[in-house]
Parts: C-alpha cells; structure tokens; sequence
C-alpha cells in the first residue's frame, strides 16, 4: 500500500534513504551486460533483494531502478526497451518488496542527456520524455517523484514543472555539483545556490544534490542550497571517486569514512540522507544506526 508522502513533515526531521542502484547492480552480476534498469524485467530478484537489504539497513526513502528509463536516454544506449512497461514494474517491484515496512517508494528518473542550452533536444520533446516516464513509475505505485543527478539547470527546472503537471506526487529536484573550486556548480557552471532558488520556485517540493565528487565533498553545495531554499534537502552523495582496477570502477571508501562525511551535512541541515554511486547496503546500515542514535529533538 502507498505510504503518502508529506515533504513538509521532513523540514526539521533527519530520514535515512537507500544507496546506489547501478553501481552496486553492476559490483555484484559482473560482469552485467543488460542495462541495470533492464533487470526489473530479466532478473527482478536482484533487483528486489537489493531493495530489501536498503529496507533493513534502516532505509525509510527507496528509490526505484528506473533511473535513466526515459525515451531519450535509452536512444542514446541503443535501449530498444517499453518505456512504460519497464518503469511500472521497476516501482512494483519497489512497491512489493517494501510492502509491511513505513517506507516511502521513490521513482527515480534521471536527465535525458540532451542539453537545451545548446538545442540538444526540443523543450517538447524532453518534456514528451520525462512525462511520459513519470506517469509509468506513478502508475506502478511510487509515493513521489525525484529528479536526480541533472546537469542542467534548464533541464531540471523544466522536469519539475512537466512531472508535477503530469503527476499528482511530491517531486524532490536533486542536481550534481562536481565542478568548480569547492564543488558548488554543476558541470555547465550553474551554481547550487541559485538552482535551489529556481528549483524551489518551479515547484519542487524537496531540493538537493546527489552523486557529484563525493561526500566528503559535499558540504559546500549543501550549505548553499539550505540557505536558498525553505524546502526540506535530499542528500545523496557519492561514497568517494572510484579506482579503476582491472578496468572496472571500484569504491574502496569504507562505511566509516561515509559516515564521517555524511555528519557534517546533517549539520549543515540535510533532512533526507543516503548515497549514491558506491554507496551500498553497508554504508546505509552505518548511517541510519548513527541518525537513529542521534535524532534532532
Ligand atoms: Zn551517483
């Protein structure tokens, strides 16, 4: 049964989410020639386990693994997948795996990869897009929507106005800011500050940064985006960067180390904390034992 999700409730409360889909899918069926996101429909038991060890890591955020199930993102991998077909069942699967548990299920969807600023796309046709996917993932039964790891501030502030037209649910909009001297912008130079501002007046109910150089990284954007936004904050940031070895990206940074630097940002006033890239089972098991020691009074 859905569990509904209101944002408001998470201003001054700290909430643990799940960690990384795609990296950890692809650490542990290696080496893993479908697109993870495909599992939902060829290997749904990996899928489902991996979402039932993020419930009992202490999780009460799981996000789907629909995360770039849109159109136009699956062109670009030469994906010929049903869009709506997969993203339905990616949040069924959530939705059945969860079930019992006070959990919130998360469709997660990601930027089509096509940037406006220099005509990439049409706005109609990355709006088709991620309409389209939003609708998939709400008629599986997701609790909310979040827009995570966008580029482009363009792009992100169109989703947010496309997904809350196309769906009655809570939208959370969470950038990456990997660039810059203190990584505070985003790839394209927007700025964390100001996209918070814009993600915030588009609509956005929860506003944040995910994956990006890592958590211990982090603390800048996050500071920055509390101050422009009276939204509560999705954090979720990177376990650290990988070390190739043998080709393959490896996150070597241990539970411990991801703790240490996650503190600091719910300090700083992150209300909804997890990882993404590296971050698995155990990294979320530490970090939801730490906040369930240390709730805000
Ligand atoms: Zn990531």
């Amino acid at each position: 049964m859905a569990m509904k999700l209101e944002p408001a409730e998470y201003r001054d409360e700290v909430a643990v989410a799940d960690g990384g889909w795609s990296t950890i899918l692809r650490e542990r069926l290696h080496p893993l020639r479908d697109l993870p996101e495909g599992l939902c429909l060829r290997q749904p038991e990996a899928v489902q386990s991996l979402t039932r060890e993020y419930v009992q890591a202490g999780a009460r955020f799981i996000t789907t693994n629909s995360f770039a199930l849109n159109r136009l993102a699956l062109q670009a991998r030469g994906a010929r997948e049903d869009v709506r077909a997969l993203n339905r069942e990616a949040a069924r699967l959530a939705r059945q795996a969860v079930r019992n548990s006070p959990v919130h299920v998360v469709g997660s969807m990601s930027s089509t990869g096509r940037i406006l600023g220099v005509r990439e796309a049409a706005d109609s046709d990355v709006a088709d897009a991620l309409t389209e996917q939003a609708r998939a993932l709400a008629e599986g039964g997701v609790d909310a929507i979040v827009l995570e790891t966008f580029f482009e501030l363009a792009e992100a502030v169109l989703a947010v106005r496309v997904v809350k037209d196309a769906v009655r649910l809570p939208v959370i909009a969470s950038m990456s800011f990997d660039s810059g001297p203190q990584r505070t912008r985003t790839l394209m130079g927007a700025e964390a500050g100001e996209c918070a501002a814009r993600l915030t007046e588009a609509g956005a109910d929860m506003v944040g940064c995910n994956c990006g150089a890592g958590a211990s990284e982090a603390l800048p954007a996050v500071v920055a985006i509390r101050a422009a936004t009276d939204r509560p904050l999705w954090v979720k940031p990177n376990v650290g960067l990988p070390l190739l070895e043998e080709g393959r990206p490896v996150y070597r940074e241990s539970p411990e180390d991801f703790l240490a630097a996650m503190r600091p940002l719910i300090d700083a006033g992150a209300n909804i904390v997890g990882g993404c890239c590296g971050a698995g089972p155990e990294h979320i098991r530490r970090l939801a034992a730490w906040v369930a020691a240390h709730r805000r009074d």
